[in-house]
């Protein structure tokens, strides 16, 4: 039975997911493996692939015991660690590449990874803190966000895990159109911005198998926001060009292999579904900046659910994202006002 919901199918279902820890096979020596994360999104999908005698692990999970005890334990069924002779790195975050150092290691290989990704994530782990929350405190100021959320923020981002950072020389450094040979087939990545500086997805033509990373989840949007360290940025605008990107380059009858929830077949549609939510929601900012707000009062207004102060603020940076991209267009104009916060407001004609 093929299960469907809003034009996607999802050929093995979707309550079904192989047990943490347990590789699965999906197709001729591609395996999802599931891992645990400690978030309302409880788990993250790494793919590995056999490669001959060896293989090539896609991802590597949250630093920590949980995954880590995840990882002994498909060392000790499907591969050992000397066996695996590449780690893909789709991009920088934490659920991705938490575990990259750990792995590289213990495996002794190289982390293919773009170099934009690498950057980031390097700059994350090395940044001055001090002036990261002067950088901070002053932007959250002139989005109207108040002091004792602004340094609890500041604490909870700024903080980084005790993992060893990885060195570039650990590293090569893959860009858009790289190709792979895995397991006798040709892989090819294919790049993404907006979620992230320069995610890699993986692309087999031949098998019909996409591996997305965060850039083609089924049903979750990715966050597409402005962050204190480039808040001129225009994720959005980078993010609609991915989705039209992926329309156009992945064949429509291909399965994706998302890096949360389910596999599915139906690129196109799905991308469709996020361009459609992104206008919409930039169709209800317009309605709302007809009167000036800063951009916390305008996150309040795109998203009317209560949500705690640490999702309030990754919302308003998604918020952000929207702003900039309608200010890169011309249609909203911003002032900072006396009192030290900055309002948006509809250019009226
Ligand atoms: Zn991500």
């Amino acid at each position: 039975m093929l299960y469907e919901k809003r034009g996607l199918q999802y050929p093995f279902g979707l309550e079904w997911s192989p047990p943490e820890a347990v590789p699965h096979e999906v197709s001729d020596g591609v395996f999802w493996l599931r891992m645990p994360l400690p978030f309302q999104l409880d788990h993250i999908n790494l793919w590995l692939l056999r490669d001959g005698e060896h293989w090539v692990i896609v991802d590597t999970g949250l630093y920590g015991d949980a995954c880590e005890q995840a990882w002994e334990q498909v060392f000790s069924s499907l591969m050992r660690p000397e066996q695996v002779s590449r780690i893909l790195v789709t991009h920088h975050h934490p659920d991705h590449m938490g575990l990259a150092s750990w792995l590289q290691e213990k495996c002794a290989c190289q982390v293919h990874i773009s170099r934009p990704e690498f950057d980031f994530y390097y700059h994350l782990r090395t940044r001055d803190l001090d002036a990261y929350a002067v950088r901070a405190g002053q932007s959250m100021r002139e989005a109207g966000v108040d002091e004792k959320t602004s340094l609890g923020y500041i604490r909870a981002f700024g903080k980084v895990n005790k993992a060893k950072t990885l060195s570039a020389d650990d590293c090569e450094f893959l860009g858009d159109g790289a190709e792979l040979e895995i397991g006798g087939r040709h892989w090819r990545a294919v790049s993404g911005s907006g979620h992230s500086p320069y995610h890699l997805c993986w692309y087999c033509e031949e098998l019909k198998l996409f591996i997305g990373g965060d850039q083609a989840l089924p049903r979750i949007s990715s966050n597409v926001s402005v962050f204190v360290d480039s808040p001129d940025s225009n994720p959005l605008k980078s993010w609609l060009a991915s989705c039209e990107k992926l329309q156009r380059e992945i064949a429509p009858d291909t399965l994706v292999l998302p890096a949360h929830q389910e596999p599915f077949v139906g690129i196109g549609t799905r991308m469709q579904h996020l361009i459609d939510g992104h206008a919409k929601q930039l169709d209800g900012l317009r309605k709302s900046l007809q009167e000036p707000k800063t951009a916390l009062q305008a996150c309040d207004k795109m998203f009317r659910v209560k949500l705690d102060d640490v999702d309030r603020l990754l919302a308003m940076g998604e918020t952000q994202s929207h702003i900039n991209y309608l200010q890169a267009l011309g249609e909203v104009k911003d002032t900072l006002g006396e009192d030290g916060m900055r309002r948006y407001k509809l250019v009226t004609v």
